[in-house]
């Protein structure tokens, strides 16, 4: 899949980052996500998307195409999204593609999926990230920046 392929929303909610389910990942069924008193089964394309309005809430999507909804989980964060979406469509993790939007929506998102933003290690790579909402920073380069600072002295 070609990240021009990718939509930049789905049902009006702007997508954040799409996977496509394709030969590369097992379904395993492990999500018990029922709409209208049916539990949706496999789904081509999975989708991290954050609501436009009100909470601004982060889901998780499931669709057959890339414009009709055929559920959704809200989640706390898009580590979250990814984590639960792993554990119904083993190998998933490999396909996310980040949708090509705004800088700013870009920020947004390298800051939910919790990455240094000097060295870009995630937060699940290095032992602690530490920072604001503007930007965050792994213990690695704390310690690094340390001794610069203090070599040059
Ligand atoms: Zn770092």
């Amino acid at each position: 899949m070609k990240i021009s392929d990718i939509p930049s929303s789905i049902g009006g909610l702007q997508i954040l980052l799409f996977a496509e389910n394709d030969d590369s990942v097992k379904f395993l069924d492990q999500l018990n996500l029922i709409v209208n008193n049916e539990k949706i089964g496999e789904s081509r394309y999975l989708a991290i998307c954050r609501e436009s309005h009100g909470e601004k809430n982060v889901l998780l999507v499931f669709s057959d195409d890339s414009s009709n909804i055929k559920g959704l989980l809200t989640v706390g964060s898009v580590s979250d999204g990814m984590e639960v979406a792993e554990k119904s469509y083993k190998g998933i993790t490999d396909n996310w593609m980040e949708a090509d939007c705004s800088d700013e929506k870009k920020e947004i998102t390298a800051f939910e999926l919790n990455k240094c933003t000097f060295c870009e290690k995630l937060s699940r790579e290095v032992a602690g990230l530490h920072g604001t909402e503007k930007a965050l920073i792994c213990n690695e380069c704390i310690e690094y920046f340390y001794d610069l600072v203090n070599k040059s002295e």
